[in-house]
């Protein structure tokens, strides 16, 4: 006789959550993206990471953003709870970092979580959450917080075991944590963002301004002096479409694809159409085992792209993808045969 077969069950919400963690927050890097865009939505302009131990002990996010009043603070950490779309049509028009509802109550199910905040609306002191190991939540309890949100994340996979086995080195956790960083810096050098790790200053971004030369001057911060000055700047158009940013001349290509950032509206992305179409841009005037740098963005109306494809958000789905491809090619081609003519740049290192 066979056994019989365990009944089906519907899981407890802290369970969901867990399963949940496993696909957004893979490790501490993971957090502080998630952190991060939230207080970009939130609309921040000064942002600051405090990590400790490569984020495995503690991690800590804090903006001066809108904030989160007091009566929706545990809506916050519920699943599936999201102030950025409630019907269809808004999930095929996402103009925020964030959409799922995903991210806090995941985070606080595989560590020891307290959200605080301060929204306008607030006005006699701010409010304070956090989640019990039970998964439980504690109900608010005024707190000393100037207007935004402070997410403090301790212990990380704790009670998963198995996933703190993945963890690497601290300082390999670390590294990750601060390419994250440096992606968010580059797209967004009007907000300012300190990073520190241990208690040691690591980054120290002033806002821009919208001052010009104080982007070029976090261009070489992040990215190596004279960047600004060996690159060349890139601003196309055609319907629904503009790519602007920066490319790296040809004479100063790497030898590691190091240095490509490409934003899809705002969002970082990895993406092999993207890489294909710049790649063959390049490739009458860069050596076959050299490698571009860019930090680029592409523009267009959220409609033309999904973003709805992976839990992480690192991949996006063009609505037509053979005219983006060919877009992103004809305008770095373009740039690029201006940009090298008669100059010493031709050289192919
Ligand atoms: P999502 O970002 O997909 O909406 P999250 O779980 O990351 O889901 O966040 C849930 C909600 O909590 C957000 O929709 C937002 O309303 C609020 N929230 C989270 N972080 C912040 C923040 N830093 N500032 C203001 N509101 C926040
Ligand atoms: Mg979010």
């Amino acid at each position: 006789m066979p056994d019989m077969p365990n009944p089906i069950r519907i899981l407890a919400d802290h369970l969901v959550n867990q399963i949940a963690a496993g696909e957004v927050v893979e490790r501490p890097a993971a957090v502080i993206k998630e952190l991060i865009e939230n207080s970009l939505d939130a609309g921040c302009g000064q942002i600051e990471i405090d990590i400790e131990q490569g984020g495995v002990k503690r991690l800590r996010v804090r903006d001066d953003g809108c904030g989160i009043p007091r009566e929706q603070l545990e809506l916050a950490l519920s699943r599936h709870a999201t102030s950025k779309v409630s019907e269809l049509a808004d999930l095929e028009a996402v103009a925020t970092l964030g959409f799922r509802g995903e991210a806090l109550p995941s985070i606080a199910s595989v560590s020891r979580l307290t959200l605080t905040s301060r929204a306008e609306e607030d006005a006699e002191s701010a409010w304070e959450v956090s989640v019990g190991a039970d998964g439980r939540l504690v109900s608010p309890r005024p707190a000393a917080h100037p207007r935004g949100t402070s997410v403090d994340v301790r212990d990380l996979f704790f009670n998963t075991p198995a996933r703190r086995k993945f963890l690497r080195t601290e300082k390999t956790e670390f590294d990750h944590i601060e390419q994250v960083v440096r992606r968010v810096a580059l797209a967004r050098p009007e907000i300012g963002i300190q990073l520190r790790h241990n208690g040691k200053g690591i980054l120290s971004l002033g806002a821009s301004g919208g001052d010009e030369s104080r982007v070029l001057e976090r261009l070489d911060r992040l990215l190596g002096k004279g960047f600004g000055e060996q690159s060349l700047a890139v601003d196309e158009s055609a319907v629904d479409l503009r790519l602007y940013g920066w490319v790296m001349r040809p004479a100063f290509s790497r030898s590691q694809p190091d240095q490509q950032f490409f934003y899809v509206n705002g969002r970082m992305v990895r993406d092999k159409l993207v890489t294909h179409a710049v790649r063959q841009a390049f490739s009458d005037v860069l050596h076959q085992a050299r490698h571009p740098a860019y930090v680029l963005f592409l523009q267009t109306p959220s409609r033309l792209v999904d973003v709805n494809v992976h839990p992480a958000k690192h991949e996006v789905r063009f609505r037509e993808s053979r005219q983006v491809h060919d877009f992103i090619y004809r305008s770095l081609h373009r740039r690029l045969s201006q940009g090298t003519l008669g100059s010493e740049d031709v050289s192919v290192g």
